[in-house]
């Protein structure tokens, strides 16, 4: 669904990305661990067309999407993302926040993206908060309407970045919760995520990135419980 090749990302100098390839099947769940600066998010980034790759290739569905001729914008329909902070419109009740774009992208009719905005809803467990603002909202609730948002606009595949890092610790739970629910239903998901327990017991396979490579990847268990790299072992030493 999803091939990447060769990837590579300078900022000036700083080679953020290098060489880095990565090929995502449909309904398969990648989670991305590694440290600080390993070039996570930009990976992420460069998929979603945040940031413009140095050199490489990604192809979505058989189509070059570093083509110029691109329909960035039906691309990002497709290729959602969520992010760390949850970036809902302040000004706008919860509701409208993942109605807008169906609205005016999708051309869906204000009752159709509704009744599908409280079906989204019920399914992040938030349909009593249609209403209310974001400022009103927890974290973990804010983050979950981001979900909903993001799904509204039926994405083939979801890139998720930290989803849960900025939440206190006992908000992450129900975030995680929602996107197993996501990956059961079958959702293609690249997760980059410090929870480990989440990539152990969901992902169908953990990538270790580290200085920009991918050092390791391979199924959950091995990563975990047998990883080859010394760096992978000792980036997760840390979590022990
Ligand atoms: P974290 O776990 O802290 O989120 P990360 O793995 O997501 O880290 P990135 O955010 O991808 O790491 O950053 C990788 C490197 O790229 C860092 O050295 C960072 O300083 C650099 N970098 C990221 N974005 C930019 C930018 N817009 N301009 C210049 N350098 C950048
Ligand atoms: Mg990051």
């Amino acid at each position: 669904m999803l091939e990447i090749s060769n990837l590579s990302k300078n900022y000036g100098q700083n080679h953020v990305l290098k060489d880095v390839n990565l090929t995502v099947r449909q309904g398969e769940v990648v989670c991305i661990i590694g440290p600080s600066g390993s070039g996570k998010s930009t990976f992420l980034r460069c998929i979603n067309l945040l940031e413009q790759p140095t050199a490489g290739k990604i192809y979505y569905r058989e189509k070059n999407v570093l083509d110029h001729s691109l329909n960035v914008s039906a691309y990002r329909q497709k290729v959602g993302m969520v992010f760390q902070g949850y970036y809902l419109f302040a000004f706008k009740n919860v509701i409208d926040n993942i109605t807008m774009a169906p609205i005016s992208l999708l051309k869906k009719s204000r009752a159709e993206a509704e009744e599908e905005a409280l079906t989204l809803l019920t399914k992040v467990g938030l349909a009593n908060k249609k209403l209310v603002y974001p400022a009103s909202l927890s974290g973990g609730q804010k983050q979950r309407v981001a979900i909903a948002r993001a799904l509204a606009m039926h994405p083939d595949l979801l890139l998720f970045d930290e989803p849960t890092s900025a939440l206190d610790p006992e908000l992450v739970g129900e975030v995680l919760k929602v996107m197993k629910n996501l990956a059961d239903e079958g959702m293609t998901m690249v997760v980059v995520t410090h929870e480990m327990s989440f990539a152990r017991e969901v992902a169908d396979r953990v990538i270790f990135m580290e200085g920009g490579y991918i050092v390791e990847q391979g199924k959950p268990t091995e990563i975990f419980e047998n990883p080859q790299n010394e760096r992978t072992q000792k980036f997760l030493a840390r979590y022990l």
